[in-house]
């Protein structure tokens, strides 16, 4: 096979190393005589796969054992859902930071519950820019909800207070991209199919105390409780899902995440600086300190530079580069699988293209 550069949002690239070794264990995992496809969700080696799973999650998050690590499915969407289902009550309020896209899709989706505030928003200026983080945030919120990186729209948050009441955050599209303090947040999710494994898969990271505020009965499937009391196997775990975010979690501690941090920085500086000194594209995201490092937007200076451009990546075997609807032009998702030289290639073609 002739693999391409791939640049797509998600499901995103992998390293060759990992799909190698998922294509082993799905001929045989382990010497056990069975594919990992086969493998009983029950069993030991399960166990085993979840169990250094959670630890490594842990360990990289630089959290102890007063957090819980589970693996559930229904992607990032259905996190949107269980959220508030546990935690806002009927009667209660929660706090939205509406930051781009995913954001609104979650406070939307927290509205069937209770009662939502938004808390802030930049969607008047189509999600160009972050908006300002709110000066107070009123105790008797349930908890607070955002998105630390706008996987849409290209912005992303630098810097996360510390909050006086429960801090949940969407981090599927930025989760092990940087050395970051995870001990702020009450529980995170990320919908794997971005830094972590492949779709369908969410990891979410929840303090112990927690599930003890949850507010309504609640089916098992769709109780943080429940799903805890199981240890990620309330139904026939998503195993293959679960393995392959373990070669990715051996995969980025091997790198460890200073390294990813300093080479994402260096992966986005490259491209961004290309994009500010263009002539034929223009960056999505003007202000630098809310740029992404993981998605970067850029729109073309006409509709027949687009569709050229687009035309010779595709002819240069890169892929993945189309904009969302919602923005349009180009999105190139920096992903911790991308390489450097990967970019260099894209911003190399950007150049030649300028000049012809
Ligand atoms: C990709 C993504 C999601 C959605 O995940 P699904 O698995 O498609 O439901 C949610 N939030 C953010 C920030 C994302 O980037």
């Amino acid at each position: 096979m002739h693999r391409k550069i791939n640049f797509n949002a998600g499901p995103a690239a992998l390293p060759a190393e990992v799909l190698q070794q998922a294509a082993d264990a799905v001929r045989e995992y382990n010497n056990t005589g069975l594919s990992i496809l086969e493998l009983p969700h029950r069993g030991r080696e399960f166990a085993a796969i979840v169990r250094e799973s959670n630890a490594l999650v842990l360990e990289l998050c630089g959290l102890d054992d007063r957090y819980e690590v589970l693996w559930l499915q229904g992607g990032g969407r259905m996190q949107f859902c269980m959220v508030p289902m546990n935690f806002l009550p009927e009667n209660g309020s929660a706090g939205y930071i509406d930051s781009g896209r995913w954001a609104e899709e979650a406070l939307e989706y927290a509205t069937h519950y209770g009662d939502v505030q938004v808390l802030a928003t930049s969607k008047e200026s189509n999600y160009s820019r972050l908006p300002q983080w709110p000066t107070t945030i009123p105790d008797q919120l349930s908890y607070v909800h955002f998105t630390t990186n706008n996987t849409i729209f290209g912005t992303q948050w630098h810097t996360v207070p510390r909050i006086n009441v429960p801090m949940v955050a969407d981090m599927s599209s930025d989760i092990f991209s940087r050395v970051h303090d995870y001990s702020k947040y009450a529980l995170f999710y990320a919908a794997v199919q971005k830094n972590l494994g492949t779709p369908g898969t969410a990891l979410v990271v929840i303090r112990k105390d927690m599930p003890g505020r949850i507010v309504r009965e609640l089916p098992s499937m769709l109780s943080y409780k429940a799903h805890a009391d199981e240890h990620s196997i309330l139904n026939t775990a998503n195993v293959f899902g679960v393995y392959v975010s373990l070669l990715m979690l051996r995969w980025t501690k091997e790198k460890g995440i200073a390294a990813i941090d300093k080479e994402n920085r260096q992966k986005a500086k490259i491209l961004y600086d290309a994009l500010d000194h263009s002539t034929k594209f223009v960056p999505h995201v003007q202000e630098k300190s809310h740029r992404s490092m993981m998605n970067v937007c850029f729109t073309a200076i006409s509709p027949d530079v687009e569709k050229s451009f687009l035309i010779l990546c595709e002819k240069n075997n890169i892929t993945g580069i189309k904009g969302h609807r919602f923005v349009g032009g180009f999105r190139v998702s920096l992903y911790n699988a991308v390489t450097v030289s990967d970019v260099e290639r894209l911003v190399e073609l950007m150049k030649d293209f300028e000049t012809n």
